[in-house]
């Protein structure tokens, strides 16, 4: 049986670490910062790809790929944009080995040096943006619309698994237009789609605002985004879009002949989100005893566990599971039906709750004679025995209530844990005792933003896009705000 998990309370990134590790999510490997995604936590990931990729094809995007590497004389063309990722690009200089002629091993083939390096894409807009030139002459040829589901690298220094690693999986969508208006539509239309996806399929509030002009994405003139808060009161940018205005179309020279036979440079956009999202996923719901899925993301939503002594017996439960099983799956659950015999029921029980499948049915030969099954809830963690005839239509209306019951759960902490405040002091004070979102004035510069930052820690998370925007005074200078910002330790 597995051990127990480190609490929340007694440390939450040692929970997080042990939980991933024991729910079979992923592991460390022996390349630094990268991780190696199992399948269980890769099946997490294959669900969230497919709902996002049908939103994404709903609103009218075709996917496509793209290389690997990038020419470094690409990569400086567009100046913010290389000056933002230069300090995190891995780099290849040569394509062959040789062994060395002192037998000491295999070395770099200095003979084979590339003529001009290639940077391993840590987002793809210059290669993108140069293909684009060869695709839109025309505003016949605008809209373009397309997505890329990739691995990029970017080397950082300090990773968590699945929250920041060196390589990621996700996938960047890079937009084309013929005006201003409809790059900036596109560019909040993903933001929309992010957060509908975040709320709905994986139960996380969120908020939707614009990055400060040090926040955003280098080479963007706006970068729209989603911020949620984990359990330990800490934020997470779970999805980013960026308008990108026509900074790679004239980097790249990408211009289009207008309806009036003018010319003139294409408006950009592109947006992403990354595997970090199963890190935002297990930080919303998960508890002591691991991992909490929601419904509409889980692998597995239901899990037939069969209680038995003997052959006759296990057949007779066989039966009742198999069958429940075909009429669940009917119905569009997805159902596994654990019969494997090198497992006792109570291992299985414990390995089903660490890896947060929603429902758990346990049949015994009881169950069979009195023809009902016990159900567990893995949220609220109660059970009950259920007749058989109403199991599928109690397991199908327990979907949904297990779904808003997350959202709802995330959407209470995250109001007991939002804070408006009127002052430096006491802004300091809630990040101490109790973290969270603070929504507060602040003057608009990039030195009041660093002040905050160096000396609490906490950073600008958003801008948000409500309609609150009553003015004010900055919290550290006095001087005038426009509205209020929202503030948060963030991963
Ligand atoms: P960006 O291209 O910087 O706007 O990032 C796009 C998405 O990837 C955002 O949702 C980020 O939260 C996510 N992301 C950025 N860096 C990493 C990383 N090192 N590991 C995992 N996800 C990341």
């Amino acid at each position: 049986m597995a051990k127990n998990l480190t609490t929340r309370e007694e440390d939450y990134s040692k929970w997080y670490n042990e939980l991933v590790i024991n729910a079979d999510l992923a592991e460390n490997s022996g390349v630094r910062g990268c991780m190696v995604i199992k399948p269980y936590g890769y099946a997490i990931w294959e669900r969230m790809q497919a709902e996002l990729d049908r939103m994404f094809k709903e609103t009218g995007h075709q996917n496509a790929y793209f290389p690997l590497f990038i020419p470094k004389s690409y990569f400086s063309k567009e100046a913010s944009h290389v000056d933002g990722f230069a300090k995190e690009c891995a780099v290849v200089t040569h394509y062959r080995l040789k062994n060395a002629e002192d037998g000491s091993g295999v070395i770099v083939d200095p003979d084979a040096k590339l003529e001009e390096e290639l940077i391993v894409r840590p987002t793809s807009e210059t290669i993108i943006w140069d293909t684009y030139r060869k695709w839109i002459q025309s505003y016949r040829d605008l809209p373009l619309l397309i997505n890329q589901w990739a691995n990029v690298v970017r080397w950082e220094m300090r990773t968590r698994l699945f929250l920041r690693t060196a390589e990621f999986l996700w996938q960047e969508g890079h937009t084309a237009h013929a005006t201003k208006d409809e790059a900036i539509a596109e560019a909040e239309q993903m933001m929309n789609v992010y957060a509908d996806f975040a709320e709905n399929y994986m139960a996380i509030p969120v908020v939707k605002g614009t990055k400060t002009e040090s926040e955003r994405f280098a080479g963007a003139l706006e970068t729209y985004c989603i911020e949620a808060l984990m359990q330990d009161g800490k934020a997470l940018q779970a999805g980013t879009s960026h308008f990108l205005g026509q900074n790679f179309a004239k980097a790249f020279d990408v211009k289009f002949a207008t309806k009036d036979g003018g010319l003139e440079y294409v408006w950009a956009t592109s947006w992403g989100v990354s595997t970090r999202l199963v890190g935002a996923l297990i930080m919303t719901h998960s508890d002591d005893k691991g991992l909490v899925l929601p419904p509409n993301l889980a692998p597995d939503q239901v899990v037939i566990v069969p209680i038995y002594r003997n052959d006759e017996q296990f057949d007779a439960v066989s039966e009742v599971a198999v069958a429940l099983m075909k009429d669940l799956r009917s119905k569009g659950i997805r159902v596994k039906f654990d019969n494997r015999d090198t497992y006792k029921p109570g291992w299985k029980f414990n390995e089903y709750e660490l890896k947060g499948v929603p429902v758990r049915i346990a049949i015994g030969p009881k169950d069979v004679e009195k023809g009902t099954v016990e159900l567990a809830r893995r949220d609220t963690l109660t059970k009950e025995f259920v007749k058989s005839e109403e199991v599928v239509e109690k397991v199908i209306s327990l979907m949904d209530e297990i779904q808003d019951g997350l959202f709802k759960r995330a959407v209470d902490y995250r109001t007991e844990h939002t804070t408006v405040v009127d002052s430096y002091s006491e802004f300091k004070a809630v990040l101490e005792s109790k973290g969270g979102f603070i929504s507060a004035h602040w003057d608009g510069t990039a030195e009041t933003e660093e002040r905050i930052k160096n000396e609490t820690k906490a950073t600008i998370r958003c801008i948000p896009l409500d309609d609150d925007n009553e003015g004010g005074s900055c919290i550290v200078t006095g001087k005038p705000s426009v509205r209020k910002v929202l503030f948060a330790k963030a991963y």
